[in-house]
């Protein structure tokens, strides 16, 4: 039995319901008799694979390609890291500041940003939303269009797959107890325009702000969900579906890798392999 067929024999009634209200479907295979199947080394009937039913695609394809081999700016060697470990120069000193700031400092910073350019599109700045001693820290990518209008992260289509992800947990961006609640914040606090990718050099004047959130809500786990945000706290170039399955860590926090909510809109198939993400979250 795989790790990803384990945990369907493993949930009781409330996640089943929660799993269908992610619009996960599922089937256990029928024991096959004992006598064709049960020996010493293997008692249990093998398992057929999760089968996720697909929903109908609820968000346009825009921001979240198929989880493909990432790719590297093109200046830089296949190989390198995508954020440069460097700090670009005009934002060295902001840096240092910013990691001493506390909450209302912190938040009066973002909305006052002007260190790239999507100061000069954005209607707000969108900060992050949650309790802010969480135990769970989610970190997305950018803001959207319903965001940016808002000013709160994942209030869209994906904002609504990702709290139905959470009350599956039996966590929620809105609960008063650090233990079922979350922290939920984005690597750019400013949508790029027309949904594009963020930008590197965007990445890495924004990062200063959500490496700050990390050390203030001090979670007991980050989850990254899509490749900029795994990029951006792992430093890595590994596509997502090499990194899931185990557990990885920024600044000492355990972080769990998973698929961003609009790239499981468009592919439900793998809202299966979210859940076993999540259940790994549950687990630490
Ligand atoms: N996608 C994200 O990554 N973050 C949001 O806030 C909304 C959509």
């Amino acid at each position: 039995m795989t790790a990803d067929d384990r945990w369907v024999r493993e949930l009781d009634a409330r996640q089943r319901a929660m799993l269908a209200e992610m619009g996960v479907k599922l089937w256990l295979p029928k024991p096959r008799p004992a006598a064709t199947t049960a020996t010493a080394a293997d008692p249990e009937p093998p398992a057929a694979p999760v089968v996720a039913e697909p929903a109908p695609p609820a968000v346009p394809a825009a921001r979240h390609p198929a989880p493909a081999p990432v790719q590297a700016p093109t200046a830089a060697p296949a190989a390198a890291p995508v954020i440069a470990a460097a700090a670009a120069p005009a934002t060295v000193a902001a840096r240092a500041d910013i990691a001493t700031f506390d909450w209302p400092a912190l938040r009066e910073a973002v909305a006052g940003c002007r260190a790239c350019g999507l100061c000069e599109s954005r209607r707000n700045t969108v900060f992050g939303v949650g309790h802010t001693q969480a135990d769970w820290m989610i970190v997305g990518e950018a803001p959207g269009e319903n965001e940016d209008r808002q000013g709160e992260p994942f209030v869209g289509a994906a904002g609504q797959l990702l709290d139905a992800m959470l009350r599956a947990c039996g966590r929620s961006r809105t609960s008063d107890e650090a233990a079922r609640s979350v922290y939920i914040a984005n690597v750019l606090k400013c949508r790029p325009p027309a949904n594009r990718n963020p930008a590197p050099e965007e990445v890495l004047r924004c990062e200063p702000y959500l490496a700050r959130q990390v050390a203030l809500v001090k979670p007991r786990l980050i989850i990254a969900m899509g490749r900029f945000a795994v990029q951006s706290l792992l430093k890595t170039t590994e596509p997502i579906g090499r990194l899931r399955g185990r557990v990885h860590h920024y600044e000492g926090v355990p972080v769990i890798v998973t698929y961003h909510p609009a790239y499981l809109l468009r592919t439900p198939i793998d809202k299966a392999k979210a859940w076993a993400d999540l259940c790994m979250a549950m687990a630490q």
